[in-house]
C-alpha cells in the first residue's frame, strides 16, 4: 500500500493548504491568506481508504503516544485529531 492510496493532495489549495483571497476594502485590496476550508489548512485530504485505516488505527496510534509520553501532562495535546 502507498501513501498516496490513503491521501490526495487537495484540490482546491492545490496542496499548500492556503487559498490566496483578495478582499477589497474601498480602493484598498487586501491580499488575504485564509486556510484552506476544504482541507483545513493541511494540504490534503484523506481517500476514502485513508479514512477507514485512520479509523482502525488512530486507537492503536493515540495509546502508542501516550505510552512514550506518559509522564508529560500535554500528551493528550499531541493528537488532537
Ligand atoms: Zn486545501
Amino acid at each position: 500500500m502507498l501513501i498516496s492510496d490513503l491521501k490526495k493532495t487537495c484540490n482546491e489549495c492545490e496542496g499548500s493548504g492556503y487559498i490566496a483571497g483578495l478582499k477589497e476594502l474601498g480602493t484598498i485590496q487586501i491580499n488575504l491568506r485564509q486556510s484552506c476550508h476544504v482541507c483545513s489548512g493541511k494540504g490534503f485530504n484523506l481517500t476514502e481508504l485513508g479514512q477507514e485505516f485512520w479509523k482502525l488505527y488512530k486507537p492503536m496510534i493515540q495509546n502508542l503516544i501516550k505510552n512514550s509520553f506518559q509522564n508529560k501532562s500535554e500528551c493528550s495535546d499531541v493528537f488532537d485529531l
